[in-house]
């Protein structure tokens, strides 16, 4: 089905101890496509409390079976579930345009991403275990055991609703903990596919349960329940500090990974058309609405002006439209209320000075009616201490402030409190090779988009963006989701 033609209304329960249930108080609430508002694309059970405590239990009961399977056999389950996530990648990636806004190809590179995860963590399930270390007796044996935590909550944002659920779920169940999820109201209708993908791989029942509604009802569960014995965040910063808090009363283990404000530098050497590529896909794409976005562009005071009019020239030819249309590079922002977030976010950099050269405005003409698209925009000749500067939009914005030198560029990239992603444009590998030591950010790039990540790879921010205690995805996520043992058996008498 295409564009104006509206899918069936998808009515989707909890799924708590491997039973789609309602919620106890019958309230439900729906989505609508962010690019045409009038099609109803699913709706929700409101869950709070009472299901959410009931989700706790169904995953405490289940726990102690799944982890007396073997690893490889819940990786098996994993891997299958990759395949039946295969098989409906063209329809899940329909679902999550019509949901969440962002242009077919970038659902199915989200889609296929979800896919590759669980097949690498189906992978990993045969290298999950203990260390052995000589003992300093003979006749003696030292080693270390890989335990699961028991149930873990896991809660989610909005912008990728299908990769980040994956990327927690994944090496939270191939561990052997059960799980509960809360997705982000915006857009939960992939974690319940995941769910029912899960479920249809053999996944025993009470292994994972989702439950959808209230943030601060189910969260605060999530976070205070002594029977959850650590909580996965990735959301906004001042969500993460509240739900960290209700942890941290009770010492449960916690892993909070939140917004960034990210750089991009570009040096008087760096190939202009290649800075503004890398710069318009790292902004613009996925509607600036990544985690890992480029917001801020430092570029050196001497090719500023150069550098800002090709940008300008490139949001200026950028398609914007519904995702579901060939050809879009650009869909909506998510709801409502992130446009004029947006848009307050353009007035504002603008009465502290900055200078508009490309957007700023809402699109309501024709097809953009029902929709909540906004046009790229470019904002130059910010200061570092501008607002537009410092905090994260989450839309498709981009600062250009301007730096005197290499050195400047660096202090203020590395000037707010968040550190996520960045990058450098240059050809001078000296400078590039200074950058990646005195940058302050978890991800580092050079001569690359700030978005992008390698599966295979540790992920998380420093500073506000993060807790950094643990990293996400790669072999290592595993290690938020597991408990160390040590072993001393003496076999010498
Ligand atoms: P959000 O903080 O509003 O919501 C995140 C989740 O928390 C949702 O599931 C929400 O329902 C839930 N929630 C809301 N109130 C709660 C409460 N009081 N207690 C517990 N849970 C509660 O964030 P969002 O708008 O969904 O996502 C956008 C943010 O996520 C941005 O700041 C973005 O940078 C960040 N993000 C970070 C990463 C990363 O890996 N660092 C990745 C993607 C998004």
């Amino acid at each position: 089905m295409g564009i104006g033609e509206f899918w069936p209304v998808r009515t989707y329960q909890n799924f708590i101890g491997g039973e789609w249930v309602a919620a106890k108080s019958g309230e439900r609430f729906e989505n609508r496509n962010p690019a045409d508002s009038r099609e109803v694309v699913a709706d929700y059970p409101k869950s709070g409390e009472s299901e959410t405590k009931a989700a706790i239990e169904a995953a405490k009961t289940a726990q102690a079976g799944w982890a007396a399977q073997t690893p490889v056999a819940r990786g098996r389950v994993l891997s299958k579930a990759s395949e039946i996530l295969a098989s409906r990648k063209n329809e899940l990636a329909e679902l999550l345009t019509r949901e969440e806004g962002k242009t077919l190809a970038e659902s199915q590179g989200e889609v296929q991403r979800a896919v590759d995860i669980f097949r690498f963590f189906g992978g990993i399930s045969y290298t999950l275990g203990g260390q052995t270390i000589p003992h300093d007796l003979p006749g003696n044996l030292l080693y270390t055991t890989r335990e699961p935590l028991g149930v873990v909550a896991l809660i989610t944002p909005w912008n990728f609703p299908i990769a980040i659920p994956v990327w927690k779920l994944a090496p939270a169940l191939v561990s052997g903990n059960s799980v509960v999820i809360k997705p982000a109201s915006q857009a939960p209708a992939m974690t319940m596919e995941v769910a029912k993908a899960l479920s249809e791989a053999g996944l025993p029942k009470g292994v994972l349960n989702v439950v959808t509604g209230d943030g601060r009802a189910v969260g605060t569960e999530l976070a205070r329940n002594p029977d959850v014995a650590a909580l996965s965040f990735t959301g906004s910063y001042s969500v993460g500090t509240q739900v960290y808090r209700q942890l941290a009363e009770r010492m449960a283990r916690a892993q909070m990974e939140m917004g960034g404000k990210n750089p991009t530098i570009v040096l008087a050497d760096a190939d202009l058309d290649l800075a503004v590529n890398l710069v318009a896909r790292a902004g613009f794409g996925l509607t600036g609405q990544a985690c890992t976005a480029t917001s801020r562009v430092i570029v050196e005071k001497s090719v500023a002006t150069a550098f800002t009019e090709k940008l300008a020239a490139k949001a200026k030819s950028l398609k914007v439209g519904n995702g579901l249309t060939q050809g879009i590079d650009m869909g909506p922002a998510v709801s409502v209320n992130q446009l004029q977030g947006n848009l307050e976010y353009v007035a504002l950099a603008q009465k502290e000075g900055a200078q508009l050269v490309a957007g700023g405005n809402r699109l309501t003409a024709g097809d953009f009616a029902n929709g909540w698209f906004m046009e790229p925009t470019v904002l130059t000749n910010v200061k570092p201490t501008d607002r537009i500067a410092c905090e994260e939009v989450f839309g498709p914005v981009i600062a250009v402030v301007p730096a005197g030198d290499f050195n400047e560029a660096i202090q203020i990239a590395n000037g707010v409190d968040v550190g996520l992603s960045s990058s450098i444009v240059t050809r001078d590998i000296k400078k590039a090779m200074i950058y990646t030591e005195k940058i302050q950010a978890g991800v580092v790039k050079v001569n690359q988009i700030s978005t992008g990540l390698a599966l295979q790879a540790p992920f998380g921010g420093i500073k506000k963006s993060s807790t950094d205690s643990f990293k996400e995805q790669g072999a290592g996520a595993i290690d938020f989701y597991t408990r160390i043992k040590t072993v001393y058996l003496d076999y010498s008498a």
